[in-house]
């Protein structure tokens, strides 16, 4: 039968990781929108920091291919949860692409060490580390020690996205910046985190992945760096500009929640100083209407 056949074939897999509000969900959004478009079935595995699911309703996905993974980080204390969401995701929906969103302090050479792991390294059959990088954040320097380095260290692929929030003239020695930690990688400009698909999955002459595979390093025993996070409640927002006020002077660095204003509902997205209201295509779920979470570091 036909079933049997496909559930042998092999499909490759994407991390998409990068620092905290760099635009991660909204590159998956945009594969899952090119997915659809061109007849391809895409699984999602979401790792959210204390986000009440905001991704998974921005994503708006069915249940049978979208798992969202909470509690820990899949590079350490949730990677036996990956695996076997992974292969139930496979044997659910049996999607021709995987994408594991890891929340945005996770390291993502540890994420793919799972990918090797049996019974799901039988079928998957490439898989690549898209870091996306903030090219404000950089520009900004903020936050660029520790996770940040870490992650862009392992970069399979840098995708330099919200490249519309700097000056044309920066992006060269954003782009040194870059290089300084990460030589290798294919870089990308983007806006949006629009990026041609095809790209992602950049040729492999020397076969790097494919030996990386056949001998992973250990996974690096690794503590990560103390986040906070916080909810905040509103009823219906009447003076949004007062409610950008506030949450800015809470200095976060990262916000993301639905409100409901006097115009409709509006999504708060909070990435360091920059605090935007915008609409929505969508209808949020009731239960996270009123709600916004703030993600600060913690001195524990
Ligand atoms: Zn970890």
């Amino acid at each position: 039968m036909l079933p049997r056949m496909s559930a042998r074939k092999r499909v490759p897999a994407l991390v998409v990781s990068g620092f905290l509000g760099s635009g991660k969900t909204t590159l998956v959004r945009h594969l899952l929108a090119d997915a659809q478009r061109a007849g391809r079935r895409a699984a999602v595995v979401s790792n959210e920091f204390g986000e009440l699911g905001i991704d998974g309703a921005l994503l708006n996905r069915a249940d049978d291919d979208y798992v969202e993974l909470s509690g820990g980080c899949v590079c350490c204390r949730l990677s036996d949860e990956l695996v076997e969401t992974l292969q139930q995701l496979r044997e659910r929906a049996n999607p021709d692409l995987v994408i594991v969103e890891t929340s945005g302090v996770a390291l993502p050479y540890d994420v793919q060490l799972n990918f090797w792991r049996d019974p799901i390294a039988d079928w998957i059959e490439t898989d690549v580390a898209v870091i996306v990088v903030n090219a404000e954040q950089l520009a900004q320097g903020r936050d660029l020690d520790g996770i940040f380095a870490q992650q862009v260290s392992s970069a399979d692929l840098l995708l330099l996205n919200k490249i519309d929030l700097v000056a044309p003239a920066a992006l060269a020695e954003l782009e040194a910046a870059l290089r300084e930690i990460e030589p290798d990688a294919p870089l990308i400009r983007a806006v949006r985190a629009q990026v041609d698909p095809a790209l992602l999955f950049p040729p492999d002459p020397d076969g790097v992945r494919e030996r990386r595979r056949s001998e992973p390093t250990e996974s690096r025993p690794h503590h990560h760096e103390s986040f906070a996070t916080e909810v905040l409640s509103f009823a219906e927002v009447s003076d949004p500009e007062a409610l950008l006020e506030r949450v800015r002077a809470l200095a976060p660095l990262r916000a993301k929640g639905f409100v409901l204003t006097s115009a409709g509902p509006r999504i708060l997205q909070g990435v360091g100083p920059r605090i935007e209201l915008s609409k929505l295509d969508f209808e949020p779920p009731a239960d996270l209407l009123g709600r916004i979470v703030l993600i600060r570091r913690s001195n524990a």
